[in-house]
């Protein structure tokens, strides 16, 4: 089983760490394959330019130089540290309104994608590059922040055009998407080292991407909580995450018998 985190912010988006930073971070933690996955906003709308004027975002300017770095730390961290480094992104569509924002996580692709289209067109441009279209955090994530329920707000018509669905994101798991049959994985959204302690996705698959993305598909996939046993910065997760944060969600799906293969680890 790969310990693996596929959804990770760097200082090419709103990251606090480099590329090169976040290899050595989930190297020295014994990961098996990661994804950095900047946001990639839409260019058209003022919000997408207002992230682009304040460096949030992949542009088409610097999206060449983010997929090398991404590929020369790629062979750095299988060379030092036997990890796997995805290519990817988080397309990101906002809106002042919740119900009309969605994060979209691209993974295993590494061709620009314009976030100026509909999230179903997207889908199949991020399928047609050989990837996974991923739903980020669909519903609410327990955080005051904006919120992204497009696709959950849609999730019986957009079911078989997402490859997975987020069921834990950061210090919180969600028991709507753990209630349902969709296909589903578990990821950090990290954005800073201390969320690193969040809800992480062990892949049954050999260590090659082509691999670990066909076991997602096949939902080869077990979620547990992780704990950094390294030393952190003990500042408390952005998400207010804490044991009792991700236990509480698990209590309610126990109670309820919900089928999802979960291994906790505190
Ligand atoms: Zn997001
Ligand atoms: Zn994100």
């Amino acid at each position: 089983m790969l310990l693996t985190d596929f959804h990770v912010h760097s200082t090419f988006s709103d990251g606090k760490l480099t590329i090169p930073e976040l290899v050595d971070l989930y190297g020295s933690h014994g990961f098996g394959a990661i994804a950095i996955t900047d946001h990639l906003c839409e260019e058209k709308t003022v919000i997408g330019k207002a992230s682009a004027y304040l460096g949030c975002t992949l542009t088409r300017e610097t999206f060449d130089d983010y997929i090398q770095t991404i590929d020369a730390e790629a062979e750095r961290a299988l060379r030092q540290y036997g990890m796997l480094v995805l290519p990817g992104y988080e397309l990101t569509k906002n809106s002042v309104l919740n119900h009309r924002s969605a994060h979209i996580v691209a993974l295993g692709v590494r061709k620009f994608i314009s976030a100026d289209q509909r999230p179903t067109e997207l889908a199949r441009q991020i399928r047609e590059q050989g990837g996974l279209s991923i739903a980020a955090h669909p519903v609410w994530t327990r955080a005051i922040e904006r919120q992204t329920y497009f696709l959950w707000d849609r999730r019986e018509e957009l079911c078989s055009e997402f490859d997975a669905w987020e069921v834990a994101s950061g210090g919180f798991l969600f028991e709507e998407v753990a209630k349902t049959k969709l296909p589903k994985i578990a990821n950090s959204d990290l954005h800073h080292p201390r969320h690193l302690r969040s809800w992480k996705t062990l892949v049954e698959s050999e260590k090659h991407p082509q691999a670990v993305l066909q076991a997602i598909r096949k939902q080869k996939v077990r979620f547990r909580f992780f704990q950094p046993t390294l030393a952190q910065p003990p500042a408390p997760l952005r998400r207010a995450g804490s044991q009792t944060a991700a236990a509480a969600p698990l209590a309610a799906l126990q109670a309820q018998g919900a089928r999802i293969p979960l291994v906790v680890n505190y």
